[in-house]
This record gives C-alpha cells, structure tokens and sequence, in this order.
C-alpha cells in the first residue's frame, strides 16, 4: 500500500514532532487530540519550529506554507479512517494505549499499520488488543523528533516482515536513521538511558549533589550534551516514572525502582519544562 495520509494520535511534544517531519516529507496528515486546544497548541509549536528554519535560510517561505496546508487537525478518531498509517502518540498509559490501540483498529482500514511511539510498554501487549496484531509495531522516535536522528523499531512477536520493511522506509523518508530493537520493556534506548536518569535522581535525593552539580558532572565529566535532570525535565517527568513502572514490573528487578523523589514531583504536577517546574524551572 502506497502511504499517502499518515495519521498522528496525540499532538503533544512527540506527536507534534512525528506530524512534522511527516509532512516535511510530504505525506498528507490528520493529526489528532483530545481538544482543539491540544491540536492547536501542538501545531502553534509546529508553526514556530518552521518558522525558525524559514528565519535561518534553511526553509523557504514557499515550502513551509505547503507543509502547514498539509495538515488536518481532529478530535475524534473516527476522522483517522483515510489514513494508510497511523502512529500513536498519546500519554505513556498502558489502559490508555490500549484503549486507543482498539479505536485504531476498528477505524482503519483493513492491512493498515498501527505504529506507537511508546517509551517501553511492550508492543505485544499492544498489538493483542487489535485483530492485526501482525499490523502492529514500535516506532520510537526520539525528542525533539525534528532534529534527532534515531527512530527505534521494535517488531512484536507477531509483527509481519512487511509491516517492519515499511516501518523502516518510513523511517528513512522522514530523514531518519532506524534502529532494530527487541520487544522487552524499555527496549533499548530507555533501557539504558532511565536507570541513567534514575540514578541521577537519587543522587539528588540522598543530597551527594545540588541539580547544578550533578548536571556539570555529567555534562563535562561524561561529554552528554545535557545533564541528566536537565534530560529528564525535557522527556517530562511523568513519562520518566512510568517508564520505570514498566521497567520494574516488566523485569521485577529492584535496580528499577522509581525514585521516591521522581514520584513526589510527578504527584505535585512538576512534570518538567511542558509544566514550566521540574529540577529546573522555566
Ligand atoms: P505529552 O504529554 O507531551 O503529549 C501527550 C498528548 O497525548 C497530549 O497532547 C494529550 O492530550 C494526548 N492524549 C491523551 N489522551 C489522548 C487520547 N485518548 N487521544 C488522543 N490524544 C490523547 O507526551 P509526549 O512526551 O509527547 O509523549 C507521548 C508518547 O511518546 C508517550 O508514549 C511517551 O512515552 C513517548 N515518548 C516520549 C519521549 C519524550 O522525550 N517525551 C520520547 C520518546 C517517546
């Protein structure tokens, strides 16, 4: 099936940033939300990201008008049927997602790929809420989607040859470069990187640093582009606990607990820098 309309679940900072380098690509999108607020905000964001490109020489006036006009913006999911792919992208809640995951099946059309951007939850899972669990698949992008290079793909158990070699095109139309990973929790980018995070959370915790020094420690010491707490408040505070939940329950293993201090933050709404407080405030 040749993807011409490419539907977007949740117009929040990822969902946002998989719109546009789908329609920097050319493809047709319905990007869908909740509200007219979440949509609007998302593409106000969208609209300011072409703009700074526009502004710096590296988009034409011309061609960013023509991705905006290649939007559709929704509430209701039934509004996703045109579309020949569909990711989602909404909150990291599994009884959300599998919610969504059985609303994607029942409107799409029949052999359409039902992709999730899902942090960790296991795309199995995922896919057996659908009748086309062979249909289903992980496309992990990275944030901010526009500038970072790495897509991860996680084939299911069910998942199709077909659905991944065109999973993976996508992915390099888009301007990125795919990365195989195996269905178990975190994959392998929060596999690796939460604990990372965790870690840097306890360690505030237990006061063997301020947020400035651990962040410099791993900034200089380490060469990361960010400080870890730094890396948190932008993935979002919220996603970065229930990354963790999934890692926990997903392996049972102590080494994944979540910070008590992660989770007192989240349960006072200090989510990061899209709440404008997290270890930094903004
Ligand atoms: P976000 O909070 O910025 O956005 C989530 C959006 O989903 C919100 O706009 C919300 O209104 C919308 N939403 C909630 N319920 C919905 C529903 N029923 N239908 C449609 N939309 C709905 O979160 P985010 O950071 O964009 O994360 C989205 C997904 O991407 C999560 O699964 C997360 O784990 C994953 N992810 C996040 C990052 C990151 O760095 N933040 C990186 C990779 C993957």
């Amino acid at each position: 099936m040749e993807i011409q309309t490419f539907g977007v679940i949740g117009a929040g900072q990822m969902g946002g940033g998989i719109a546009q380098v789908a329609a920097t690509s050319g493809l047709k999108v319905i990007l869908m939300d909740i509200s007219d607020e979440a949509t609007a905000k998302g593409m106000a964001i969208i609209t300011k990201n072409l703009q700074r490109n526009v502004d710096k020489g590296r988009l034409e006036a011309t061609e960013m008008a023509a991705i905006l006009a290649r939007f559709t913006l929704v509430t209701s999911i039934e509004d996703l049927a045109p579309c020949d792919y569909m990711v989602e992208a909404a909150t990291e809640n599994e009884a959300l997602k599998f919610k969504i995951f059985e609303e994607m099946d029942r409107v799409a059309k029949p052999g359409v790929i039902l992709g999730t951007n899902t942090s960790s939850i296991p795309i199995g899972r995922i896919a057996a809420r659908t009748s086309r669990p062979e249909k289903v698949i992980g496309m992990h992008f990275m944030n901010p989607v526009p500038v970072m290079k790495l897509v991860e793909v996680i084939k299911g158990i069910a998942t199709d040859d077909e659905t991944m070699k065109l999973t993976w095109d996508l992915c390099v139309k888009f301007g990125k470069t795919p990365a195989e990973a195996q269905d178990f929790p975190g994959f392998i980018a929060n596999r690796i990187l939460m604990p990372m995070l965790n870690e840097a959370i306890f360690t505030l915790y237990h006061s063997v640093g301020t947020v400035e020094d651990i962040d410099t420690v791993m900034k200089l010491g380490m060469n990361h582009p960010m400080g870890p707490l730094a890396l948190a408040d932008l993935i979002g505070l919220d996603t970065c606990l229930a990354i963790m939940e999934t890692l926990y329950d997903g392996f049972k293993d102590s080494k994944y607990r979540p910070c008590p201090l992660l989770r007192k933050y989240v349960e006072a709404g200090w989510l990061g820098k899209k709440t404008g407080k997290g270890f930094y405030t903004y």
